[in-house]
């Protein structure tokens, strides 16, 4: 399976990177090494001093397709979740400048926390999904899906065009504004509305 991931899909993130509004979404990949297993800290890594957590709103695929319409978008999955795109910032803000691939300062291991997961049919409406991040019991991010760039199904037509999407892949929909390093003992905790959707402890 792949972890598929669309960056600066929601404007003020966008701003608070001082990265340019793109005129298409920015994707990029995760290998499935790098989801941090279950009850498991994540380590922050020995090559990066800036290690910054994303909260993400979590879609799995749960058929397979190829060029899929954003009409027919929604038969593609069936559940919902909330993760962490884990972003090695120092390390990332290097390669961009060299105009490298991002991939060493995304895709490293631990660097995606995928939570439980929810019946879409939980939610009234997906554009409109409340989430959050806590660190150490102080909220540092709030986003909600009415504000990203491009909608889930948006995201599923545009992916698919280049990227066959099988049972059991992970599409990371982008992170609102407020993220942050991560330091030793940060207690990470992800909500969407109020239910809680993961635990992370950084070591
Ligand atoms: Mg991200």
């Amino acid at each position: 399976m792949k972890l598929i991931c669309i960056g600066r899909n929601y404007a003020e993130h966008i701003e608070e990177l001082e990265n340019e509004k793109p005129e298409e979404p920015v994707v990029f990949l995760k290998p499935d090494t790098s989801i941090l297993l279950k009850k498991h800290p994540f380590f922050i890594p020995d090559f990066s001093n800036e290690i910054h957590h994303e909260v993400e709103v979590l879609v799995k695929i749960n058929r397979v397709g190829k060029h899929i319409d954003k009409k027919f978008a929604h038969k593609y999955y069936n559940e919902i979740g909330l993760g962490i795109d884990f972003t090695a910032r120092d390390l990332q803000n290097k390669l961009k400048k060299k105009g490298l691939p991002w991939e060493k300062a995304k895709g490293f291991d631990g660097a995606a926390v995928v939570g439980q997961w929810l019946s879409k049919s939980k939610f009234k409406d997906l554009n409109s999904i409340s989430f959050s991040l806590k660190k150490n019991e102080t909220t540092v991010q709030e986003g909600n899906t009415s504000n990203m760039l491009w909608k889930i199904d948006e995201i599923i037509e545009y992916v698919s065009k280049y990227f066959t999407l099988k049972i059991g892949d992970i599409i990371f929909t982008g992170t609102p504004s407020g993220v942050s390093r991560v330091e030793v003992n940060d207690k990470l905790k992800g909500y969407i509305e109020n239910e809680e959707m993961f635990s992370v402890t950084v070591k």
